[in-house]
């Protein structure tokens, strides 16, 4: 019995759970350090979230601690508001860092000491090679680099040229230090990797401090050393620097932090590049890096996804060892599933046409009670005024339904209910000049009132409504995909021949019903019948706007039979 709970338990876990329970088992360690590593040059996308839900996720689960450390060894792309941007995302998934806010700079002291101790080894030399006979001596993955003509340089001489370097005597390029490892190699990374770089440029927090910056490969893995990374999870396109990772810890003698890769998160009709979403901002194709259209986690954040479905999300995606695609149709899925029981549930109708209930007192207003939420009953009941004259959606009337018997919303003569309301039946209706609607006429059954219905009736079908007199009218932004391709990823050609065209349509006549006017930035509905919405930032005392964040499958199905 024990032995198949025990078994059952390994199956759920993922390889690196697996790792982990299997090195705490052993006593590797006493508990795990993992970090979230950004470099600070763009802002965060859900590809981010998903290896922050990882790292930060291990973490909580295993009691261990997980680092924020900013990866900022390239001065030229950083910038402050990148880092800001960044702690603001991950704060808002819900993780804390505590007062584990590192810097890679913060160690430049620390790494360009390693790097002086790894040329006193003779583990390391400078290179004077122009970048042109540098490709020339590299060879290829099947025939082996040729060694440059600086490469037996004694120990001596490269530490006084490193300092030289350091000290600012030489030319962005002039010089860089590389490991001495193997130039046969059939792993390029091997073949006598880079690992500083002279740049005269500053750096958003070391200032002019520094003319010489160590390249990924130096910073990273040293990094975790020095925060005592126990496991240094990253994506696959590291599994070919691991040699490297590995080569450099043992050469300088520091502690064992252990890389291992795990796939990205790729999402289809969707890219997660920064690269890719730099250019988009900058090209002015979206309206910033959190146009609610971005798969930024600035983005999804504005068009309404909350934390809590994108850690959902990001735990039925786990993690893979080979790259895939996922349906962004997926991400939807659990932000509908948390909406569902968060976001209040309000009348919005999206294409209002006129319903005037004829046998209504002229100026008779009578308060209706609606559920908030019925998956939850503590989100309590709002109070609509129900009037003479009221908006349905055009939608929900049709003056010849194709199938008739399958219609069960509006038409002549026709029964419906509106919801938390009465029991109407269409009398009449007027038609425009151009031949569309104008203004629908009808009768209520004053047995039906909902809660005190004494008549007995059953309709079919019920529709949503607002007051007119009292409606709130607000411009609503829908959005769809990004892109029409289905795999980013594959494409040769430029991104921007997948844009949709379509991908934001604006639509200011919807109409609300007025116990939202109080709405706050951020708050989030669900338009019965229609979707979840998300009151936008561009809202303004006049007029609020509404980023569509997800649309409802019809959860009135009754309404239309299928
Ligand atoms: P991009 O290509 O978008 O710039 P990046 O990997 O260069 O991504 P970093 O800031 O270096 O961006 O990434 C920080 C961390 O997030 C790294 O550990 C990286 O592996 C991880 N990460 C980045 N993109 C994804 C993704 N699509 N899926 C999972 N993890 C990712
Ligand atoms: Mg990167």
């Amino acid at each position: 019995m024990e032995e198949i709970k025990q078994e059952g338990r390994k199956e759920s876990l993922n390889f690196i759970e697996q790792m982990i329970e299997k090195d705490l088992a052993e006593g590797r360690f006493s508990s795990i350090v993992t970090r979230f590593p950004p470099e600070p040059n763009g802002y965060l996308h859900i590809g981010h979230a998903k290896s922050i839900c990882l790292n930060f996720g291990l973490a909580e689960k295993y009691g261990g601690k997980c680092n924020l450390r900013f990866d900022d060894t390239n001065p030229e792309k950083e910038e402050t508001e990148y880092v800001e941007s960044i702690k603001e995302d991950i704060k808002w998934l819900g993780y804390d860092w505590e007062d584990r806010e590192y810097y890679a700079s913060d160690y430049f002291e620390e790494l360009y000491k390693m790097a002086e101790f790894l040329i006193e080894k003779g583990s390391a030399y400078i290179d004077d090679l122009s970048q042109e006979e540098f490709n020339k001596l590299k060879g290829t993955p099947t025939q082996p680099g040729k060694p440059s003509p600086y490469r037996d340089r004694s120990p001596g001489e490269n530490l006084q040229l490193f300092r030289e370097m350091k000290d600012g005597i030489y030319k962005d390029g002039e010089r860089v230090l590389r490991a001495k490892i193997d130039l046969s190699s059939p792993n390029m990374h091997m073949r006598d990797p880079i690992l500083y770089r002279i740049k005269h440029v500053p750096h958003h927090r070391t200032g002019d401090e520094w003319c010489i910056y160590p390249t990924y490969d130096f910073a990273h893995g040293q990094s975790d050393s020095i925060e005592k990374v126990t496991h240094s999870l990253c994506t696959l396109e590291f599994e070919v620097h691991r040699p490297l990772y590995d080569w450099l810890i043992r050469e300088l003698e520091i502690y064992p932090s252990e890389q291992t890769e795990f796939a990205r998160l790729n999402l289809n009709y969707t890219v997660v590049s920064k690269r890719n979403l730099r250019t988009l901002v900058e090209e002015g194709r979206v309206s910033g890096w959190d146009d609610p259209r971005m798969p930024t986690i600035s983005g999804i954040r504005r068009r309404g996804f909350t934390p809590a479905a994108i850690r959902k999300f990001a735990d039925t995606v786990g993690v893979a060892r080979r790259n895939g695609v996922t349906d962004v149709a997926l991400l939807e899925y659990a932000v509908r599933e948390d909406l569902n029981k968060v976001a209040s549930r309000v009348f919005g109708i999206m294409d209002p046409v006129k319903l005037i209930i004829t046998n209504w007192p002229e100026d008779k207003t009578e308060m209706m009670t609606g559920k908030n939420n019925p998956e939850d009953e503590s989100a309590g009941t709002r109070e609509m005024p129900f009037t003479k004259e009221l908006y349905i959606d055009r939608a929900d009337f049709k003056e010849d339904p194709p199938s008739p018997r399958k219609w069960y919303r509006l038409g002549p003569d026709r029964e419906v209910r509106l919801k938390f309301a009465y029991i109407i039946k269409c009398t009449g209706f007027k038609k425009g000049d151009d031949g569309s609607i104008d203004e629908i006429y009808a009768e209520y059954d004053p047995e039906t009132r909902s809660g005190q219905d004494t008549s007995g009736k059953k309709v079919k079908g019920t529709l949503s409504w607002v007051s007119a007199p009292n409606a709130m009218n607000a411009e609503v932004r829908l959005y769809d995909r990004l892109f029409i391709t289905e795999n980013m990823t594959e494409i040769k050609d430029d991104i921007h021949n997948h844009l949709n065209p379509h991908s934001l349509d604006i639509n200011t006549s919807v109409v609300i019903e007025p116990s939202v006017r109080e709405a706050q930035v951020g708050d989030m509905f669900q338009f019965e019948r229609v979707g979840y919405f998300r009151v936008d930032e561009d809202s303004t005392a006049g007029k609020l706007v509404f980023n569509r964040t997800v649309t409802l499958r019809d959860t009135w199905a009754r309404a239309e039979k299928k």
